[in-house]
């Protein structure tokens, strides 16, 4: 590539940082050895304790893009026996739907509108005869749109649901504590706010789950987590790992310990305040009713094309946004903020959108 990476403001992939990056760079060690099974133990020890994961749960390292997380989540954690709660706001919600269909797993959907937060008094409206599990995106990451994870917690509890989370997006942006919401299953990967290559879905299993993952029929062969949880307590995958994945993710699990995931929650916030006050200025608006943290969803003004403004700033500015996909293609793209940006990349950003606005392109 003759051109310099553009400044990246992607949901994931995002702006990787310089140590991450590093890493990527070197030479890959043989993987079934002492050495590599501790460095897999300590990630996930790591993994554990930024979720205040109660004692007894585990974690493990599925070679896959988020999606393989989410379809090990439906496919090895969910029978014959379950009906879930999917929790359907956008395109992951929708996932989830889609994955209940694909494997027969008995489910009920509670629809949002685009953007819609999760109000009081919704999920109570729901006749909930047969639920054993609620499936949800914590993040709605098609939207921006953050739900409210007590609402969640409070209602899985007195029904005694599996809370079973894709937090994606939200993992190190909105707070998620697995002892204080009793979350069963914590999904990540590793493009998001890790902020490393794509290629690893990290799913944290409380007791329950893991109890729930011996007691189901696994129907999965590549991504089976009972043989992820068997071979994982001596620190190896089944297969080989996305092992140059495995590495940087370790490090930056490593690294964010000790007050190192506040440290860049608090970047991010400042971040996102400066530049939602700042756009807010200009003719946007907030999609979302609740912005996560992770993005913020714009809505564009009438007679713009929102994925016309994507291709512009691609193309002439170098500047890569995030576009929607679908009914929003037009009307909302999205800017983030994981991963290495700071206030000079908002400010470029910003920038350029006041450029477009000067040659009548907004
Ligand atoms: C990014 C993302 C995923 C995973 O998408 P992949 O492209 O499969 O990595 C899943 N859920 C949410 C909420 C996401 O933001």
């Amino acid at each position: 590539m003759t051109q310099q990476n553009p400044l990246l403001f992607a949901v994931g992939p995002v702006a990787m940082f310089p140590e991450t990056l590093r890493i990527g760079s070197q030479p890959l060690p043989y993987f079934r050895t002492g050495e590599f099974s501790q460095l897999v133990l300590g990630a996930e020890a790591d993994y554990l304790r930024l979720l205040n994961a109660p004692d007894g749960s585990r974690a493990v390292f599925l070679s896959s893009s988020g999606t393989g997380g989410m379809d090990a989540m439906v496919s090895c954690i969910l029978g014959p026996e379950d009906k879930a709660l999917v929790i359907d706001g956008g395109g992951f919600g929708h996932r989830f739907v889609e994955l209940c269909r694909f494997y027969g797993v008995a489910h009920e959907v509670l629809t949002l509108e685009p953007g819609q937060a999760l109000q009081p008094g919704m999920l109570d409206e729901v006749c909930m005869d047969g639920f054993t599990a609620l499936l949800v995106n914590l993040h709605e990451t098609s939207t921006g749109t953050l739900y409210d994870l007590n609402m969640l917690s409070a209602f899985c509890k007195k029904h005694g649901l599996l809370l079973m989370i894709d937090a994606v997006s939200a993992f190190l942006c909105d707070e998620l504590d697995m002892a204080a919401s009793g979350a069963d299953v914590v999904l990540t990967a590793s493009q998001k706010a890790l902020a490393c290559a794509p290629g690893m879905a990290l799913l944290a299993l409380s007791q329950r789950a893991q109890a729930k993952i011996h007691a189901t029929p696994q129907r999965n062969y590549y991504l089976n987590l009972v043989s992820a949880l068997d071979n994982g307590l001596r620190g190896q995958p089944p297969f080989t790992l996305a092992e140059s994945v495995m590495l940087q993710v370790a490090q930056r699990l490593r690294s964010l310990q000790n007050g190192g995931m506040e440290a860049e929650r608090q970047r991010m916030r400042e971040n996102a305040s400066f530049f939602r006050d700042e756009i807010l200025k200009r003719p946007f608006a907030l999609f979302s009713q609740n912005p996560a943290l992770g993005c913020t969803a714009l809505a564009v003004p009438e007679g713009v094309s929102a994925h016309e403004l994507f291709l512009v700033l691609k193309d002439e500015y170098n500047i890569c946004v995030c576009p929607n996909g679908g009914a929003l293609r037009d009307k909302v793209f999205r800017v983030g903020h994981m991963g290495n940006l700071d206030r000079e990349s908002y400010l470029h950003l910003l920038d350029a959108i006041d450029d477009l606005k000067r040659r009548n392109l907004l």
